[in-house]
């Protein structure tokens, strides 16, 4: 018999799992009676179409025993079993799911090693509570069995063997107690029964336990031990419980088990609709993003079933992609089991169910903006970036759904509000919803433009998310109010305009010889800069900060802002420059390009020239 090593990858997870300091030991039953259940589910699909197969639903458990005496705990099973190569493939080399987690950290921690242990590392963390392996396996179509042994990181042995049934027989030999940890415990069948209870009640096939029930002797007043086959779980989906019946807990145990999440969910959310198409649906809302949603990897959807039979795992045409991280599980009557992806998006009932699902899921939203404040905002936090992308997306389709979901900070309440609180709150003579755009709430403060709206006690919306100017764009209004950039060249909050605009004609040659200096689209003095000189500010549709956004994507594409730079009119520069403007046409084009540097600064924009400039200003202060 030939020994054979684990694929180095593997050995690293499987020395986690020996090692373990992770402390739920208890998720091995879970994750092995997982895996006997999806094994079943195969062969099921399998027999649905195959003759050959002759068991029917009814047929299909897991059976679970155990000996104290050999210390060992068996795990049956009779679904499609494995091959002699699947034994090599699967349970040489990690699982999929496990090592795609595993992969993410580069170096294992200690304090990584909970949330490994969440990621549904599988098969292998039977090796916590195990010393010793064996799984006995025949596949469905297959007339061997195949016995694969390993005790641990040095190595498995795989051979041939007997065994009549189709299925598998997973046999653990549970460590001796230490100091820390009562292996023990495992040997019993409260212990067992509890696991089952607790993490697998909703698997949708019988798991059997031999119990012992102490009744009372029908002869005598003696108790006796009756031993009885007992089927330990409900078989009862959650979401097909009556939803009072359910604690918070069990949404939770069912949300962190079936998602790997090692936080429980921020809110979940149950539906139940009868009518033309009736369905149960069950969804989760994440407290954090998953750890590969920013990943090619990330798939959107909801799991589907059909009277209890899963059809998809995830099926994405039931979320739009503004709530892709929304998890959970439609369950109808209204779709045949045997249905094919093609046909299944041409079917109406799911479109309807989509829609129904997403009407739920913003009206669910709108309650917690009024309800529970603290929850909404802390969703908005982490997946509020997906909504606003939902309002741009598809030229604007979405917005008037969405567009009571979005919230900005804002400079009055230092806090995230709605745009429906903001007009609200608008002042009598306020006509327009103020922005402005910047990196962060405290560089957006510093904006020279910022102080004349504060002035006349505006409130200011602060956009600090690259999506955010993009969304007010699309969304054109809101309750028939324009949206205005503090940075606008057009921005006159001062009704009285002609003084400035007698200036700027006065000093018209001027302001062409700074323009053309610094290559602008318009150089002006301004009367609403209160104490800063200079500012920057943009005409047209493209903003300073749309300019950014656009230009750091991929791709060739560049667009330019039309820069304005604009003079505070009651600096004493202006005088400067117009002095200089009579006397020293050389210098005031020197001057010209360290006010344009400064404002541009200022923006968080770079500068092209930056020694040329460092050298005009020490030699402008050397003087
Ligand atoms: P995962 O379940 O995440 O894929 P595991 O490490 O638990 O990872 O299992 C690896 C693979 O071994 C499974 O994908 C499955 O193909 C196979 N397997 C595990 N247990 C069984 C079983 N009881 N019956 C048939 N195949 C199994």
């Amino acid at each position: 018999m030939k020994k054979r090593e684990f694929k180095s990858e593997s050995k690293r997870l499987l020395d986690l799992m020996i090692n373990s300091i992770y402390t739920n030991k208890d998720i091995f039953l879970r994750e092995l009676i997982s895996n006997a259940s999806d094994a079943i589910d195969k062969l099921y699909y399998k027999s649905l179409t195959d003759k050959d197969i002759k068991l029917s639903k009814e047929d299909f458990e897991i059976n679970i025993n155990f000996d104290k005496d050999l210390r060992t705990i068996t795990i049956s099973d009779n679904g499609c079993g494995m091959s002699e190569s699947d034994l090599e493939n699967n349970l040489g080399t990690i699982a999929k799911s496990g090592s795609l987690a595993f992969k993410q950290m580069n170096e294992v921690k200690d304090k990584d090693i909970d949330i490994i242990g969440q990621f549904g590392v599988g098969f292998y963390s039977a090796f916590m509570v195990a010393d010793e392996i064996t799984v006995i396996s025949k596949a469905y179509d297959s007339t061997d069995a195949y016995r694969w042994n390993s005790k641990g990181l040095e190595g498995y042995t795989l051979e041939k063997c007997d065994k009549t049934n189709i299925g598998t027989d997973i046999i653990l030999h549970i460590k001796d107690n230490t100091e820390d940890d009562n292996y023990d415990d495992y040997l019993t069948e409260f212990k067992l029964k509890d696991l089952i209870k607790k993490y697998s009640d909703y698997i949708r096939y019988p798991i059997k336990m031999e119990v012992t029930h102490h009744n009372k002797s029908k002869d005598s007043d003696e108790y006796e031990d009756v031993k009885e086959i007992e089927t330990i779980n409900s078989m009862i989906p959650i979401w097909k419980k009556n939803k009072d019946e359910i604690t918070d807990e069990e949404y939770n145990h069912y949300y962190t088990d079936t998602y790997y999440d090692y936080e429980k969910p921020l809110k979940v959310i149950t539906t139940s609709v009868e009518g033309a198409v009736s369905y149960k649906g069950l969804l989760f809302i994440p407290s954090h993003a998953p750890y590969d949603f920013y990943t090619k990897e990330y798939e959107k959807g909801l799991s589907l079933y059909s009277k209890g039979v899963l059809i998809m795992d995830k099926c994405s045409d039931l979320l739009p992609d503004y709530f892709n991280f929304i998890k959970g599980v439609v369950d109808t009557e209204d779709l045949s089991l045997n249905i094919s992806r093609e046909m299944l998006q041409k079917t109406k009932a799911l479109n309807v169910i989509a829609k129904n699902i997403e009407n739920k899921i913003i009206k669910e939203f709108k309650d917690m903006l009024e309800n529970d404040r603290e929850t909404y905002i802390k969703m908005f936090k982490v997946f509020g970036t997906n909504i606003k992308f939902g309002i741009y997306n598809n030229y604007g389709i979405d917005k008037e759904k969405l567009q009571d979901l979005i919230m900005f900070n804002s400079s009055k309440t230092k806090d995230l509000i709605t745009l429906k609180e903001y007009v609200n709150n608008m002042k009598e003579d306020q006509k327009d919803i103020y922005y402005a755009s910047g990196e962060s709430i405290e560089k957006i403060d510093t904006l020279p433009q910022i102080e004349q709206v504060k002035d006349k006690d505006y409130e200011i919306l602060y956009l600090t998310d690259y999506v955010d100017e993009f969304t007010l764009n699309a969304l054109v209004q809101y309750e028939g109010k324009n949206f205005k950039n503090v940075s606008a060249a057009d921005l006159d909050l001062d009704d009285d305009q002609k003084e400035i605009e007698k200036i700027n004609s006065d000093n018209k040659d001027l302001l062409t010889i700074m323009k053309e200096t610094i290559q602008v689209s318009d150089v002006r003095f301004t009367n609403k800069l209160k104490s800063h000189p200079v500012c920057l500010t943009s005409k047209g549709n493209v903003s300073v900060e749309m300019e950014k956004v656009i230009n750091s994507m991929p791709g060739d594409e560049t667009i330019n802002a039309e820069l304005v730079l604009e003079i505070n009119e009651n600096h004493p520069i202006s005088d400067k420059l117009k002095d200089l403007f009579k006397k020293d046409k050389e210098e005031l084009k020197k001057y010209t390009k360290v006010l344009y540097s400064e404002a541009r600064l200022i923006e968080g924009l770079s500068i092209d020239n930056p020694t040329e400039i460092s050298n005009l200003i020490c030699e402008l202060i050397s003087k």
